[in-house]
């Protein structure tokens, strides 16, 4: 469904990004990764679907290295039909005790890239009559948790900046939709799961109990595959008029 098309994915060197990048590529789509950590292994990951993969390193706090990435990217493809803004990091305290520099960071990676990214991506797909952008906000886009005041702040930005993006190019073939997941079992969320476990005296396994049981009704990880799936949908034709939804996948976290 998507042979020849471009997705760059923010942060898809791990989680929730690998997993979309992963089911992009399932359909066709050659992928543009980014992110740190280990490069090859996703690399070769996508590799094996077929389709031609790049990457570049961008630190999405950056926005000179944001223009960069966009810039090799377009270089290296053509053009960027699909993007999905992924990157993302956590900190959890209270607000009077919120380290300054990761308010700075939060908010810089999880919110600000997004617009630096969007606005370089949009005169390409406005010329081409079709793109995509797909941000991962989160539930914290549309309800608060207690000490995670930057990254609530940051989402509910990312879905404001969904509609705005949306609302801009509603009259062309350019959608704009966020995917707002509950709890999803990745490296961000295992480091609250052991703060739970070690805060508690809990093992690993009742920690997740307990992490799910205070939000999620499922009691059951949404995966980076099932956000995958979502992703491949606002991409079909069928999402051609979807257009600024904040689509949770959240076991019922915000039916509560
Ligand atoms: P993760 O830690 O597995 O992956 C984060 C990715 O972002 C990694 O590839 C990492 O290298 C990259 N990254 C971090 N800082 C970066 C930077 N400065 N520049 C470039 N890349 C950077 O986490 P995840 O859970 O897969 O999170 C992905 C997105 O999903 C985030 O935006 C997160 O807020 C959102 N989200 C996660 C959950 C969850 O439960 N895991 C729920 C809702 C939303």
């Amino acid at each position: 469904m998507l042979k020849g098309k471009t997705a760059l994915v923010t942060g898809s060197t791990s989680g929730i990004g690998l997993g979309i990048a992963k089911a992009l590529a399932a359909q066709g789509a050659n992928i543009v990764l980014n992110g740190f950590g280990d490069v090859d292994g996703p690399k070769a990951v996508i590799k094996a679907l077929g389709v031609k993969v790049g990457y570049h390193g961008a630190d999405m706090s950056r926005p000179d290295e944001i223009a960069a990435m966009m810039t090799y990217a377009a270089e290296q493809f053509g053009q960027v039909d699909i993007l999905v803004n992924n990157a993302g990091i956590q900190h959890v305290a209270r607000i009077e005790n919120f380290p300054v520099e990761r308010w700075d960071a939060i908010i810089a990676i999880n919110m600000s890239s997004a617009f630096h990214a969007t606005r370089l991506a949009l005169p390409a797909m406005q010329a081409a009559g079709w793109g995509r952008i797909i941000n991962v906000a989160s539930v914290h886009g549309l309800v608060a948790s207690a000490e995670k005041s930057a990254y609530v702040t940051a989402k509910h930005g990312v879905v404001g900046l969904t509609k705005v993006t949306a609302l801009e190019n509603a009259t062309t073939g350019v959608t704009c939709n966020a995917i707002c997941p509950g709890w999803v079992l990745t490296p961000l969320v295992q480091k609250q799961v052991d703060a739970k476990a070690a805060a508690h005296g809990l093992s690993n396994e009742e920690a997740k109990k307990l992490l799910l049981g205070e939000k999620e009704p499922s009691l059951q990880f949404t995966t980076p595959e099932e956000l995958g799936a979502l992703a491949v949908f606002f991409c079909s034709p069928a999402g051609n008029n979807v257009r600024g939804v904040a689509w949770n996948m959240d076991g019922g976290w915000m039916a509560q």
